[in-house]
């Protein structure tokens, strides 16, 4: 019969408070990265209401299934495939800010449809087996549409067959096909700002001061008022 001292005592205390603290540790938020889009931002729009605004992709389909799950806005289920992580773009997690928001508008556009796969050749997979792809929804780029919405960060980590630089800089198909019932769409300035994770200023992809940035500095914004909201100012040389 092992005798209970004091010292034991102590040891169950401290042992019970680590237990506490363990289970109440903070949610996992990635990155952190949030944004202040809503599911009512979404849920009046039809899947063709948000995909007129885009052009169709250039990539090919590598392969297809039926989207059955979708965990966020960045992961999916695609029958005959496995989990898809959407390459080269990051959502807020779970809890974070936006969440909701993004995956909705995976929901709205995957979820118990079919969806098309062009796949990373320089990575199939990720470190949790994920493949790693562009998703094609009724031949538009899904990822590309996703930072263009605000509703994604960039998450460009080499080796990538895609740069999504160059999703979130290329041309915004909505400017030439303005909507000016569009809340979202301002002065009619809706197209992607570049920010400087350095200095803190943002730009007009044009700005000759963008080239400049390097790629772990460069930020884009889907709007002024984001560029704002995260403590950007204008440049003074492009005034965006
Ligand atoms: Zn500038």
């Amino acid at each position: 019969m092992v005798k209970i001292t004091r010292n034991h005592i102590f040891l169950i205390i401290i042992i019970l408070t680590l237990v506490g603290v363990m289970s109440t540790a903070v949610a996992y938020t990635g990155t952190g990265f949030s944004h202040n889009k809503t599911v009512s931002d979404y849920n009046s729009l039809s899947i063709k209401n948000i995909l007129d605004k885009y052009n169709n992709t250039t990539y090919k389909s590598e392969a297809s299934g039926l989207c059955t799950k979708v965990y966020d806005g960045d992961t999916i289920y695609v029958e005959g495939v496995g989990k898809v992580r959407l390459v080269g773009v990051n959502t807020p997690e779970k809890g974070v800010k936006g969440a909701d928001a993004s995956k909705y508008f995976v929901e709205k556009l995957c979820l118990n449809r079919v969806v098309h796969l062009n796949i990373d050749d320089s990575k199939h997979h990720d470190k949790y087996s994920r493949t790693l792809a562009v998703v094609i929804v009724d031949g538009k780029n899904l990822n590309e549409i996703l930072l263009k919405e605000g509703l994604a960060e960039i998450m460009f980590i080499p080796p990538s067959e895609f740069n999504p630089h160059n999703w979130a800089n290329s041309d915004t198909p909505s400017s030439t096909n303005q909507k000016t019932s569009d809340p979202h769409s301002g002065n009619g300035q809706a197209g992607t700002y570049i920010g400087n994770a350095n200095s803190l200023k943002f730009h007009n992809p044009s700005c000759k001061s963008v080239p400049k940035i390097s790629d772990k500095n460069k930020i884009t914004f889907s709007s002024r008022e984001e560029a704002i909201n995260k403590g950007y100012s204008p440049c003074k040389i492009c005034n965006p």
